[in-house]
């Protein structure tokens, strides 16, 4: 890796960051499809699904694929360049028959990076769920 290519992966790392929630379910990856067991207090990131659309606007995954038993997630080895992938065009849309390229959801991006911590409705999730244990 580059020194530009690592500055370029710091700043989608620090996007990234933004976007993890606590998760519930077990996820499978939808990049290397392992399926992945998380214990509690474990965060993931949904930037995948919320900070990004396909040219066509598709979202990455259909409500009823997140609400099963087993959800769906990038795992912690795929996400370390999922971001970095979107913003170089490597991802292709998951959303049959489209394969349209993946784009960074930039009004999303902004949205999430701008709130105060208290008002990001990812906190405000984790606060729920620092309530409910
Ligand atoms: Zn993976
Ligand atoms: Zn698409």
């Amino acid at each position: 890796m580059t020194d530009e290519d690592f500055e370029a992966w710091k700043i989608c790392w620090q996007v990234n960051i933004a976007f993890h929630i606590p998760i519930q379910q077990p996820q499978t990856c939808i990049v290397c499809s392992q399926v992945l067991e998380y214990g509690k207090g474990i965060r993931r990131s949904v930037f995948w699904l919320d900070g990004t659309r396909c040219s066509a606007g598709h979202g990455q995954a259909k409500r009823e694929e997140l609400e099963g038993a087993v959800g769906l997630g990038v795992c912690g080895t795929c996400d370390q360049t999922y971001t970095l992938d979107v913003v170089m065009g490597k991802i292709k849309c998951r959303r049959a028959p489209c394969r349209r390229t993946v784009r960074v959801h930039k009004a999303e991006v902004q949205r999430v990076l701008n709130q105060p911590r208290d008002e990001n409705p990812h906190n405000e999730h984790l606060l729920n769920e620092h309530l409910l244990m």
